[in-house]
C-alpha cells in the first residue's frame, strides 16, 4: 500500500528539527525508523502533511555511561541497544529486550525514541523502560524536561509529549543488582509482537499488553513487598489491569498468561541475581 502524500523535510540537528516543527505545526510529524508511522499512513490512520525526518541527526544516536544512571539517544536503533556491551554489563534486562523486537531488519531501522514516543501497550521497550524507572528526556521551544516513565504513558497511543516536543534521551537508572531480571515474550512465532509481556527487574515488573499503555503490575510488587512467595504474588499479576480481547487472544487467556508469565520471570530473575 502507498501512504497518502506529504512534504518531506530532513533535519540535521536537534534544534533544526524544533525550528521546522514550530514553523510547520500539528500538520508536522517527526520521522525516527518509520517502522510504526509509515504502516500507519499507508493504512491511513495517519495522514501527516509534513514529514521531519529525523534519520541524519547523528548527535542523538549513542548509549553512555553517565555513572549512576545509562544515557541512550532518542535516535539509537535497537540493534545498538541490543549490541551495547555497556548495557550488557549494566542493564541486560534492556539489552536483551531490544534483541526481541521484530526481525533483524526491524532492529536496524527502529529507534529507542520512536518506540517510547509511539507508545504502543504491545511494544517491548516502553514496558521494560517502565520497569526500570527510566526518565525521558524532552526538548521543545521552551526548553528541556525531565518526565519519569511512570508519568509518560497516558493513554492509547498518547504521552506525555506535546505537539512538536522532541524526545532527545532515555535516562536509565543502573540496577544495584543488574542480573536479577529477566524478559518474558509471549507470541505465536518468534517475530511477532507480544501476545503479553513480562519485563523483571528485581521486584519490579511491568507488564507488555495488558491495557491500554505499558503497566507496573502494582499488586504483584506489593505482595512481594509484604513477603509473598512468588507463586504467591504471581496470582495477582492480572489485578488492576485492562487486557483486551482480539484475533490472537481473549482477555481471560491474557490474565492467564500474565499470571504465568510474572512467576516465571520471578524465578528467573531470582536464579539470576
Ligand atoms: C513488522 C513489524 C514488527 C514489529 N515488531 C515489534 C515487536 O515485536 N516489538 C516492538 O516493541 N516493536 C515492534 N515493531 C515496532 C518497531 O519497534 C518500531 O520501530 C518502533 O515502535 C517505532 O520506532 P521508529 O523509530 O520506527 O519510529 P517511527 O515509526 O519513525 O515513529 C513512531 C512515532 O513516534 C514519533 N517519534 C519518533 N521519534 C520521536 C522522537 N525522538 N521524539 C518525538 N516523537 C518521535 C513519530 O512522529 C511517530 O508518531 C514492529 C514494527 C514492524 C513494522
Amino acid at each position: 500500500m502507498i501512504p497518502p502524500s506529504f512534504t518531506y523535510r530532513r533535519a540535521s540537528s536537534v534544534d533544526e528539527a524544533l525550528d521546522l516543527a514550530a514553523e510547520l505545526g500539528e500538520d508536522a510529524k517527526f520521522l525516527a525508523g518509520g517502522h510504526s508511522l509509515l504502516p500507519l499512513m499507508k493504512l491511513r490512520f495517519a495522514a501527516p502533511e509534513y514529514l521531519i525526518d529525523l534519520g541524519r541527526i547523528t548527535e542523538l544516536s549513542y548509549v553512555r555511561d553517565e555513572g549512576t544512571y545509562v544515557a541512550i539517544g532518542a535516535l539509537t536503533r535497537h540493534h545498538d541497544v541490543n549490541t551495547s556491551a555497556l548495557l550488557a554489563a549494566e542493564i541486560p534486562l534492556l539489552a536483551h529486550a531490544a534483541g526481541q523486537v521484530g526481525d533483524p531488519q526491524i532492529r536496524h531501522r527502529g529507534t529507542i525514541g520512536g518506540s517510547v514516543a509511539h507508545a504502543d501497550a504491545a511494544s517491548d521497550l516502553p514496558a521494560v523502560l517502565l520497569a526500570l524507572d527510566a526518565t525521558f528526556v524532552i526538548r521543545g521551544g521552551s526548553g528541556t524536561r525531565s518526565v519519569p516513565a511512570a508519568e509518560f504513558f497516558k493513554g492509547i497511543f498518547e504521552t506525555a509529549l506535546e505537539p512538536g516536543e522532541l524526545l532527545t534521551e532515555i535516562q536509565v537508572p543502573k540496577p544495584a543488582s543488574p542480573n536479577a531480571w529477566s524478559f518474558q515474550k509471549f507470541t505465536k512465532r518468534a517475530i511477532d509482537w507480544a501476545i503479553v509481556g513480562v519485563a523483571v527487574q528485581s521486584d519490579k515488573v511491568a507488564l507488555v499488553n495488558m491495557g491500554h499503555t505499558p503497566l507496573r503490575a502494582s499488586a504483584v510488587e506489593a505482595a512481594l513487598a509484604s513477603g509473598a512467595s512468588v507463586a504467591d504474588a504471581a496470582e495477582h499479576a492480572a489485578e488492576g489491569t485492562g487486557a483486551g480481547s482480539d484475533i490472537h487472544a481473549s482477555a481471560a487467556f491474557r490474565e492467564h498468561l500474565a499470571r504465568v508469565l510474572v512467576r516465571r520471570a520471578l524465578e528467573e530473575s531470582r536464579s539470576r541475581g
